[in-house]
This record gives structure tokens, sequence and C-alpha cells, in this order.
């Protein structure tokens, strides 16, 4: 179970107090990953293995958007303004807002940072926050998976018009075709999740990824696992590789 105490500071921008036990050894992880390579469920699995949490900046802006503009920062509104204009989050803003939360990056639970950084010039940023907090990144765990098979994995959603659940044709079908399971409503497919759009997605993600994943490699701290198999599998694996990787 993720720490309530860091993830609501993380979320909410609140003082970051918590009654848990720490781990022993915190650790301070990067996660990449590409949509659909599952890296989400393995983040799960990591956090609570680890005792680390998750922090994700995706989760800080979906958090923001449900929150009253009025008690927001500086930074995240600039964030939103951003957003609703359509318009990509800027690096400054976004470094801005993460430096607005170091505190929670030093709680002494580790992390796992997922969706930050996103680039270069946020992996820079990120290395001096980590600095002056004398704070060190054990590893970034880079999740990858070859372009068909997450076209395969994605393009079987299906999504109820109704209540938003998810199924999917190959790997969770419903019990009546094209019907949900939860409310009998009727599943159709996400823009987002046709192979066109997919692949597009993919190239963008792999264009702005690839040179952060440099950046870490000439650092000596990639570790990069296949996301092929089930959930248990991967995790299996990322286990062995972290072990490998990281001394206590
Ligand atoms: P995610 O859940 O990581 O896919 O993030 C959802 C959305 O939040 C992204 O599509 C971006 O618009 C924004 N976002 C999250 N993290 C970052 C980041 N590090 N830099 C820029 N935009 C971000």
């Amino acid at each position: 179970m993720a720490n309530q105490g860091v993830l609501q500071a993380w979320l909410y921008g609140k003082e970051c107090v918590s009654m848990e036990p720490k781990p022993a050894r915190p650790y301070h992880l990067v996660l990449l990953g590409a949509p659909g390579v599952g890296k989400g469920t393995q983040a799960e699995f990591l956090s609570e293995k680890l005792g680390a949490v998750q922090l994700s900046t995706g989760d800080v802006f979906r958090a923001a958007k449900a929150a009253d503009a009025g008690a927001l920062s500086p930074a995240m509104q600039d964030a939103m303004a951003a957003m609703k204009a359509g318009k990509l989050v800027s690096d400054d803003t976004v470094i801005a807002m993460v430096r607005e939360r170091a505190a929670c990056l030093a709680s002494g639970y580790g992390f796992l940072l997922d969706g930050f950084p996103r680039t270069v010039q946020q992996a820079e940023a990120l290395d001096e926050m980590l600095a002056d907090l004398g704070l060190k990144l054990d590893g970034v765990l880079n999740y990858t998976l070859p372009t068909e098979i997450v076209v395969q994995r994605l393009s079987g959603r299906r999504t109820c018009r109704q209540c938003q659940a998810t199924a999917h044709v190959i790997f969770n079908p419903p019990k009546q075709d094209g019907v949900c399971d939860k409310c009998g409503g009727a599943l159709f497919q996400r823009e987002d999740d046709r192979p066109e759009s997919i692949r597009v997605r993919l190239q963008a993600y792999e264009e702005s990824t690839a040179p952060l994943a440099q950046y870490y490699d000439a650092k000596g701290l990639l570790i990069t696992v296949s996301a092929e198999g089930s959930p248990a599998e991967i995790f299996a694996r990322t286990e062995a590789l972290l072990k490998q990787a990281v001394s206590d």
C-alpha cells in the first residue's frame, strides 16, 4: 500500500506527514515506458514490495483538474491553463510544480517517479533537486515492448459508453459480445485506441523518450526491462534486474 501521507502531499501540495514505518532501504527510481506496456501495474507491485511511493505527474494534473482553481499554486494554475488551451505543459511549469513538492522526494519512503522526467531538461532539473536534497537516483527502469504487441494490447480495448468500464477482446472478453458486463451498456472502441492513433502516440513517445534513455544510460542508471509476458513475469524480471543493478 502506497504511503497515503506522501501521496496526498504530492497530489494536493499538503504538508508531508505520516505515521507509517519507513522502509529500511528507501529506493529512488524513475519509471519509463510507452503507453500500453503495463508500467502502472509494475509501479503498484514495486510500491508494495519496496515501500516506495508512486509519484505520477499525470495524477497531480488529474487531481488539479478536479480541484478548486483558486486553491492551486501558481505553477499548477499555469499548467491547467496550458492544458485547457490544448497545449503541452512546458518544462519550466512541470519543473516548478515538482519543485513545490520536493519534500515528497525526501520523505524517507523512497519514490517511483512516473511521468516525470519526460524530457532531458526535466531530467537535469531533477538531478539538481535531488542534489539539493542530498539524494541520488538508484536506477531508471525502462519498460520496452515491440510496437506490434502494444498495438495488439491497446487496440483490443473496448470502453462502455455508459459506465466507462473497460474490457479487452482477447485478454478480458465480455460475456456477451459488445455488451458491458458491469452495466449492460454498449462497448465501443475509443478513437485513441485505434491502431493508427496508437502508432502515432507510440512514435511521439519514442521520439521524446529516446534522448532521456540515452541521458540515463550515459550515467550508468538505465535498467531496460522487457515488458513481454504476464504482469507477474515482468515483475520477477524487474526484481532480478534491480537486484543486479542496485547495491544495498
Ligand atoms: P500521464 O498520466 O503521465 O500520461 O500524463 C497525463 C498528461 O499530463 C500528459 O499527457 C501531459 O499533458 C501531462 N504531463 C504529465 N507529466 C508531464 C511532464 N513531466 N511534462 C509535461 N507534461 C506532463
